[in-house]
């Protein structure tokens, strides 16, 4: 008796590694910068295991905002690779990776752990939001990935003030701060945004959540801030 229960345990055991398996995500981080003087920057500074950690800590804080708590709701991602590259720009994410600029990390003044923190909570929301099928305004996209970001806490110094910005879909933290004030109206409103993204869309997902035309609430946007 007391055999079979040891097997039916370790069978428990094994099953329950193998599901974990199957949903678990795989993070690797690559320098392969490292001779640069950001490469060598990133690795005295911010460093492999460091950026590993953020990974997975955006990936869980992302999962939290979209409200997307089991994997039938997420994107089916397996890896994800962070590449630290002698490259212009500050990063970029795409096919499941992330590049970042050694040339950014040498040149940033300031918390450049910080910094790259907050950019690897934005790009980290690329890995992971919904895009409408690609219909989804660029801006909005962007916007969106900043949201994330100013709600983990890493709003950096350059960023406009709330109420600034020509456009609700001008991308960044224009269209963050925007979604911001939306995500106040409603709270949950950015993970019910995300989910509509899922298959297409639609200006009027702005109508169906919050009852005003995205243009109306930009306009109540600027005005609550003056301008
Ligand atoms: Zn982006």
């Amino acid at each position: 008796m007391a055999h079979h229960m040891m097997f039916f345990l370790s069978f428990l055991v094994t099953l329950a590694a193998a599901i974990e398996g199957i949903h678990a995500v795989d993070y690797v981080v690559t320098n392969t910068a490292g001779t640069t003087p950001g490469g060598v920057r990133f690795n005295n500074v911010i460093g492999s295991t460091y950026s590993r950690q953020t990974l997975i800590s955006a990936t869980n804080f992302i999962w939290k905002t979209f409200q997307q708590n089991n994997a039938a709701n997420r994107k089916n991602v397996q890896k994800v690779s962070l590449f630290i590259d002698d490259m212009d720009g500050v990063a970029f994410a795409s096919n499941n990776e992330i590049h970042v600029s050694a040339r950014y990390i040498n040149s940033y003044s300031g918390n450049v752990k910080r910094e790259i923190t907050g950019v690897l909570y934005h790009e980290m929301t690329h890995v992971w939001q919904w895009n409408g099928n690609g219909l989804a305004p660029g801006g909005l996209i962007e916007g969106i990935a900043d949201f994330v970001r100013l709600k983990a806490g890493y709003v950096p110094s350059h960023w406009v003030q709330p109420g600034k910005g020509d456009r609700w879909d001008q991308g960044y933290d224009v269209t963050a701060r925007f979604l911001d004030y939306c995500n106040s109206l409603k709270n949950g409103f950015v993970a019910e945004l995300n989910k509509k993204m899922r298959t297409g869309y639609n200006a009027n997902f702005f109508v169906q959540l919050l009852g005003k035309s995205v243009d109306q609430l930009w306009k109540d946007y600027k005005a609550k801030y003056g301008n």
